[in-house]
């Protein structure tokens, strides 16, 4: 079966991948040339683990190939996933243009029955408007090809991506009732995972479409919660992470997402929140659960400001700050929403140095802030500053050499705001240590 996934980002081409691993012919288009020409030549765009190897070995075994021709890859395509961005409209809603362009792209070429496969989260109903923007362009053009819509959301975790497709926690699959020709063409290309009894959820478009709000808005209300927590923690002296364990050891509960930090960020949970939230809004419905998710997540974020700060004594004005960590969670380059931005914004407009260091996620960061200094490592990120600060948890922050470090900084104070290391053990490295919520 020949696949097509128009829009090589991190899901599409997450996607493409693992489909073509799974024995399937698979066109992955962009409208982005150089991102096409780096992946055919084997360069991924993006850090994600795992991704590189399953690439190149299925470009080598034929069944894998990049392209920006999407005329074509309609063509050859028997099911289209649609896996272009979904960003956030200055009022919350969701933008669906990309979604819109492919839709009539796909509309203004097919001439034989195609299954059309939203990936994109998107709006419910969304579905039903790409059946709209596909048979207006087939009605202008007095084409009578038949075609399915259907509803395939993605639960992949930037990081582990790859593993999250491969081995996932469910599969979910909304069609138009009693389209059984589309649902059995679905299961066929998942047909791998359901050897690995993967858990499959057969629903209607709507359930599938809403489906994906549901579990983000819970997750990131979770993260809300915990956050919560960890400022009446902070005010009775109690230990945020011993409240997350007694929560999380309950089988109801789940110790997962009950991690104090800065807040949720990444390109999901926040246009996501802000999405169901809307969404709900227009339907007479006030989603308040999420709303406070939302206002508790924002506040978050401005209290890491605040806590730096007290850190040096309430003052930061022409003090250096080390930041190691700007993506908004380890292995992965993104740092789309990541909290590291909106800190380290938050502390040079209060008069700081910023100098930064994060595996992978420079690049882009400097760009958006070419007035923090990066630095090739997290020990000349912290040399001669006044203050450390770990936003991210990448592994190689776990297991700092403490002693270098304070030989290096000039005031030995860490701020831990992903709680990785223990207070006693910082005290006794000869730091003034802060955490979240302990
Ligand atoms: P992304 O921005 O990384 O990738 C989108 C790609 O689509 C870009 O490469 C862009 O150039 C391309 N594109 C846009 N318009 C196009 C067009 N007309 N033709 C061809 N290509 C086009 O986005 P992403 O992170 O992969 O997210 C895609 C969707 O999946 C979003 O709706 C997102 O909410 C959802 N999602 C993302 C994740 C995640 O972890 N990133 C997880 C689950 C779901």
């Amino acid at each position: 079966m020949n696949i097509t996934v128009i829009g090589t980002g991190y899901v599409g081409l997450v996607t493409g991948a693992c489909f073509s691993e799974f024995g399937l012919q698979v066109i992955c288009v962009d409208n982005l040339e150089a991102k096409i020409e780096s992946l055919t030549r084997g360069e991924m765009p993006i850090y994600e683990p795992g991704l590189d190897d399953l690439v190149s070995r299925n470009i080598r075994s034929g069944r894998l190939r990049f392209t920006t021709d999407v005329e074509d890859a309609i063509e050859q395509g028997l099911v289209l996933f649609i896996a272009v961005g979904t960003p956030p409209s200055a009022d919350g809603s969701t933008d669906l243009r990309f979604v819109e362009a492919v839709a009539r792209k796909i509309g203004q070429r097919i001439h034989s029955y195609k299954v059309i496969v939203t990936k994109s989260t998107v709006p419910v109903c969304t579905s039903d408007k790409v059946r709209g923007w596909v048979q207006e362009e087939l009605d202008e053009r007095g084409e009578k090809a038949r075609f399915s819509v259907a509803s395939n959301p993605e639960f992949l975790r930037e990081g582990a991506a790859v593993a999250d497709f491969m081995r996932p926690d469910r599969v979910v699959i909304g069609t138009e009732p009693g389209d059984d020709q589309a649902l059995a063409i679905l299961k066929d290309l998942y047909r791998p995972l359901f050897l690995n009894e993967t858990p499959f959820v057969e629903t209607s478009i709507p359930t599938a479409e809403l489906s994906k709000y549901a579990a983000n808005a819970f997750l990131a209300t979770k993260i809300s919660f915990i956050n919560e927590l960890s400022v009446l923690c902070e005010e009775i002296g109690g230990d945020v992470q011993a409240v997350a364990r007694v929560m999380g050891l309950d089988g109801r509960i789940g110790g997962k997402f009950l991690h104090a930090g800065p807040g949720f960020g990444g390109s999901c949970f926040p246009k996501d929140t802000l999405s169901a939230v809307r969404f709900a809004r227009d339907l007479g419905h006030e989603f308040s659960i999420v709303e406070a998710a939302i206002a508790v997540n924002q506040r978050q974020r401005l209290r890491m400001v605040d806590k730096i700060v007290a850190a040096l004594d309430g003052d930061v004005a022409g003090k250096a700050v080390a930041i190691l960590g700007l993506a908004f969670k380890p292995e992965t380059d993104d740092i789309r929403e990541a909290p590291a931005i909106d800190i380290i914004r938050g502390l040079l407009d209060r008069g700081a140095r910023v100098q930064a260091y994060d595996p992978a996620a420079m690049a882009e960061a400097g760009q958006m802030i070419p007035e923090m200094q990066l630095c090739k490592d997290a020990y000349e990120a912290v040399a001669d500053t006044d203050v450390v600060v770990i936003v991210t948890e990448w592994n190689e922050f776990r297991m700092l050499d403490l002693a270098r470090v304070k030989e290096l900084v000039s005031e030995p104070r860490l701020v831990d705001l992903r709680n990785i290391y223990h207070a006693d053990r910082m005290k006794e490295a000869g730091f003034l240590y802060w955490g979240v919520g302990r």
